[in-house]
């Protein structure tokens, strides 16, 4: 479960990027973040990951408010959050089996343990084959996909992704979001997506919370989003 109480997030300047916003998402949801640019989607995303911190109001997850987590407890919450984002870009020096490999080296899991692991999340996103190419020899679609395999290698609650399509053709788009539709799915994971692709929004029928100027302005079940 993750929450948003009256969260308000001011950057230098009194430019205010969310107002009062009231948000709750339960366990295995998926919900596209929609609205104008400038509206508030990546500062949300990125008080979840805890890059920026509020102004005031408080961001649970399971009813813990990240903000006051003991240091010693940050890297656990940091492994329940997966993240696809624009400037978290995939090393371009290493194969996509050692970028996705990469998360569980940190937890410094057993050689023959990441090799399962990381095959078997390949598998999913379908890139076994390719696991042994450089990021530079994929599609742009291939390199969403080895992002989300990255993001999804230590099993996180939540899955955030930002833009995932921004660089993407509509046919390829509708495949990397069908993944994550997937991953939402069958493990279970948490999804929230920003975007402002209407055409991706209005296909998956998921919930839509819409942000204006910083502020929640609809929310709902099996939303649509008229962009423009
Ligand atoms: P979106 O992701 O919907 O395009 P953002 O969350 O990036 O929106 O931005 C919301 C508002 O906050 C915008 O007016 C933007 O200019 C402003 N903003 C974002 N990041 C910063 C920052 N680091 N410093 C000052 N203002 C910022």
């Amino acid at each position: 479960m993750l929450k948003f109480e009256s969260v308000t997030k001011k950057y230098a300047g009194d430019q205010v990027a969310l107002e009062d916003v009231d948000l709750k998402i339960t366990g295995g949801e998926f919900v596209f973040i929609v609205g104008p640019s400038g509206a508030g989607k990546s500062t949300l995303l990125k008080l979840i990951t805890r890059e920026i911190s509020p102004t005031s109001g408080r961001i649970l997850i399971n009813d813990e408010d990240i903000f006051l987590t003991p240091p010693s407890k940050v890297p656990q919450l940091r492994r329940q959050i997966g993240t696809v984002f624009q400037d978290f870009k995939l090393l371009l020096t290493r194969t996509v089996f050692e970028n996705v490999a990469l998360p569980l080296e940190v937890l410094s899991k057993k050689e023959s343990d990441i090799e399962k692991e990381v095959s078997s999340v390949l598998e999913k996103v379908g890139l076994l084959e390719k696991a042994e190419r450089f990021p530079a020899e994929l599609s742009g679609g291939e390199v969403q996909r080895t992002a989300i395999a990255r993001a999804i290698i230590a099993n996180p609650q939540i899955l955030l992704a930002d833009e995932p399509t921004a660089d993407l053709d509509p046919k390829t788009a509708l495949s990397v979001i069908s993944l994550l539709d997937k991953i939402n799915k069958e493990d279970k994971t948490t999804v929230l997506m920003a975007t402002h692709n209407a055409t991706i929004v209005n296909h998956f029928k998921k919930r839509v919370v819409v942000l204006e100027q910083g502020k929640v302005a609809k929310d709902e079940k099996e939303g649509k989003y008229e962009s423009g």
